[in-house]
């Protein structure tokens, strides 16, 4: 477990600076256009002081809050304290009682409010920036009486979940035209999956570097020789320890070593109707797969920040199934957005 620090928003009472623009237009003096006492819900503040102002070349007057204050009557320190505690785990119930405990008093309602809106932040703050590395994957999660599919995207460069989609990553098709606007909009130039073949497909169509999970390749491929090891024949037992050890060294013309190998298998029967798979069969197609995708096991060596597995997307997913699970099935997708959101950025 790393050190959990929470950046909770500034809250004054009184804002000493003045406006600096005008909402309406640019004009840039002011008259101050009265004042008025707000009481609010905060651990802290009780009570803040709002002024109004006028600009002068619109005429226009608004309100000039101080830090941390809105129209809300909530601080906003509040609101994300409550969305935290309820990505710890506490229920709306829990997080009403819990601030009640320290005098603040606010509804279930309001701390469901408070978690939906702190998931829209989350999302939004992402405009504007640049994220080099994601990370994508798929997930089922409880909702509306069944599994779910979902997809998540994490900047691998903080783990943070970008945003997360109702789509099927089994499809190649919604899975391209929900990350496209992603990637033009963040300027994304890698993504990092597991080896399922929609997403080799999604890769390529839009053109991003597409480094393979090797921890996955190495599970699949760590089974598959195993039981090969058992239902081969003696003479081709070497070959099953030669494409471990390609696994293991992943060099750059692993792809040609596994050729060779290929090569020295017997001619290919395959085509006869109703064959059987032998297991040399097997053992030729393992040797394709890794072959065929090649390059995407060895990105991270190249490419700077990637990581050659996807171990902080499914640290993401994780943090995402442990409070769905205590939630027992979101009821909307909206709802459903915001607790993944939510839960999967943690305490931040
Ligand atoms: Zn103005």
């Amino acid at each position: 477990m790393s050190i959990v620090t929470i950046h909770l928003p500034e809250v004054k009472s009184k804002e000493e600076s003045r406006p600096r623009h005008c909402p309406k237009c640019s004009g840039e003096t002011f008259q101050r256009w009265g004042g008025e006492e707000r009481s609010v819900r905060d651990p802290h503040i009780k009570q803040v002081r709002v002024y109004r102002y006028r600009c002068c070349r619109c005429h226009y007057v608004f309100r000039y809050y101080p830090q941390g204050i809105d129209q809300a009557q909530q601080t906003q320190r509040l609101r994300v304290l409550a969305a935290v505690a309820w990505a710890l785990g506490l229920s709306y119930r829990g997080i009403s009682g819990l601030f009640a405990a320290f005098g603040v008093t606010i509804s279930r309602m309001a701390a469901w409010r408070d978690v939906q809106q702190r998931a829209q932040q989350l999302r939004s703050q992402w405009k504007g920036k640049k994220v080099r590395v994601i990370g994508v994957d798929g997930a089922y999660v409880l909702g509306w009486g069944k599994k779910q599919p979902v997809l998540v995207v994490i900047d691998l460069g903080t783990g943070q979940p970008i945003t997360v989609g109702y789509v099927d990553e089994k499809g190649p098709r919604a899975v391209k035209s929900f990350l496209e606007p992603l990637v033009q909009q963040l300027g994304i130039s890698v993504m990092v999956t597991d080896d399922l073949s929609s997403f080799k497909q999604v890769a390529d169509k839009l053109q991003l570097e597409h480094q393979i999970c090797q921890f996955h390749v190495r599970r699949w491929v760590g089974r598959a020789l195993h039981e090969l090891e058992h239902s081969l024949a003696e003479e081709w037992i070497w070959i099953v320890s030669e494409i471990r050890q390609v696994i293991d060294d992943l060099p750059i013309e692993g792809d040609k070593r596994l050729v060779a190998l290929y090569r020295q298998l017997p001619p290919s029967r395959m085509g006869r109707l109703g064959a059987e798979y032998t297991p040399v069969e097997q053992l030729r197609s393992v040797i394709i797969r890794l072959a065929e995708n090649w390059a995407r096991f060895r990105v991270f060596d190249w490419q700077p920040d990637v990581p050659w597995t996807n171990n902080p997307t499914e640290q993401g997913i994780g943090k995402m199934k442990m409070r769905a699970r205590t939630v027992r099935g979101y009821k909307t997708w909206p709802g459903m957005f915001s607790g993944l959101m939510v839960a999967g950025s943690g305490v931040v």
